[in-house]
C-alpha cells in the first residue's frame, strides 16, 4: 500500500510536490480543510509565503487540526513550510507550530542573493543522504540559525543546516520538488513505511 501523502494546497507550489511524491512511491492528495487532513498518513507543507499561509490556515480553521496532526503524524515542511514547523521564527517573529526544535530566520540570504541553485554533495550530505547528490533550489529562503539536540542535520549549505529531521518530521529550507535530481521526497516517503525506524 502506498502511503497517502497530503499536500497542503492553500498556497505555493503544491502541484510540483504532488508530482515528486508520486514519483517517489507515495500517493499524493491535496489537502485544503480539516476533513481532508484526517485521511492522510503524512503531510507536506510547501513553500510560498509563510505569513500568507498562516492567514489561510486560520481562515480554513486548520490551525488546531494541524497542531494535533503533527503530534502523531509526519510533516515535511519546505521553505515557508519549514518556517511553520519551527519552534522560533525571527525577522520578524511570527506564530509557528513548534514541531521541530529549530530557530529559523526568514529571508536570511538577503535580497541580492535571494534565489540560487546549489549542488550539494560530499560533506554537505549526511546520514541517509551521504554519498548522494542533491540539487537545492533556494527561493527567498530562510536560514536555520539554531538546532536543538533532538534535531538531526541531513544536509548543509555553506555550513548552515538546510535539511533537518526530528522524530517524525523533516524541514528543508530549499525546494526539493523543483530539483532535477531529488532524493529528499524518497527519504520522507521511505520513512512512512511501517518497517521504517521512527527513532528521534
Ligand atoms: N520568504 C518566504 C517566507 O518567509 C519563504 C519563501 C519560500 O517558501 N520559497 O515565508
Amino acid at each position: 500500500m502506498k502511503p497517502i501523502v497530503g499536500i497542503l494546497a492553500l498556497q505555493g507550489d503544491f502541484d510540483a510536490h504532488a508530482a515528486a511524491v508520486n514519483a517517489a512511491g507515495g500517493n499524493a492528495v491535496e489537502v485544503r480543510n480539516s476533513a481532508e487532513l484526517q485521511v492522510v498518513d503524512a503531510l507536506i507543507i510547501p513553500g510560498g509565503e509563510s505569513t500568507t499561509m498562516l492567514k489561510l490556515i486560520g481562515i480554513e480553521n486548520l490551525t488546531e487540526p494541524l497542531a494535533i496532526f503533527g503530534k502523531t503524524k509526519p510533516i515535511f515542511g519546505t521553505c515557508a513550510g519549514a518556517i511553520l514547523l519551527a519552534k522560533e521564527v525571527t525577522h520578524p517573529v511570527q506564530f509557528s507550530f513548534n514541531l521541530m526544535d529549530i530557530t529559523v530566520e526568514r529571508n536570511a540570504y538577503g535580497r541580492q542573493v535571494d534565489s540560487t541553485i546549489a549542488q550539494l554533495s560530499g560533506g554537505d550530505l549526511k546520514g541517509p543522504l551521504a554519498g548522494l547528490e542533491l540539487e537545492a533550489v533556494f527561493i527567498r529562503a530562510p536560514i536555520i540559525r539554531r538546532t536543538g539536540t533532538p534535531v538531526k542535520v541531513l544536509a548543509t549549505y555553506n555550513g548552515d543546516p538546510v535539511l533537518v529531521q526530528q522524530g517524525l518530521h523533516m524541514a528543508a529550507t530549499f525546494h526539493p520538488e523543483l530539483a532535477s535530481f531529488n532524493p529528499v521526497h524518497k527519504l520522507f516517503i521511505e520513512g512512512l513505511k511501517p518497517s521504517a525506524s521512527k527513532a528521534s
